[in-house]
């Protein structure tokens, strides 16, 4: 009984929970950009403007991630515009079925885990995605 409330609190932690004091979450669906500006589609289906550094951006285009339900961490620029953490606050999340994982990516040959979609640094293999529990990142590496 007490095991099924712990999990069932784990489940529906909101990625505020997680985000440091003072800073926004956005959820919704990555659109394709072609090259141009990356968007997001609300739940409410309104189109906001994604803004971070070169490996956000990245992880932003990765077709892999764009299948996902998405979420990020960042500040409110203006009503459209976002600006997410830069990727060392690693603040780029999906969700599946209900859990909240934020976005690695792994190279199983070299067990190297990056944040940004690549070749390993390494082996130059291409590297897997990997989304995991937050959690998991104060302890293996
Ligand atoms: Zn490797």
């Amino acid at each position: 009984m007490t095991r099924r409330r712990f999990s069932a609190f784990l489940l529906f932690t909101p990625v505020a929970a997680i985000a440091a004091e003072g800073r926004s979450t956005i959820s919704g669906r990555l659109q394709a950009s072609n090259g141009g500006p990356v968007l997001l589609k609300t739940e409410d289906g309104k189109l906001i403007t994604l803004e971070g550094d070169v490996s956000t951006k990245a992880v932003l285009r990765d077709a892999r991630v764009i299948r996902e339900q998405f979420e990020a961490v960042g500040e409110w620029k203006s009503p459209d515009r976002f600006l997410i953490d830069p990727i060392h606050k690693k603040a780029l999340f999906i969700r599946r079925g209900g859990e909240l994982l934020v976005i690695t990516y792994w190279c199983e040959i070299c067990a190297i885990r990056t944040y940004a979609p690549g070749r390993c640094q390494c082996c130059q293999d291409e590297t897997a995605l990997d989304p995991r529990d937050p959690k998991l990142e104060n302890t293996a590496p």
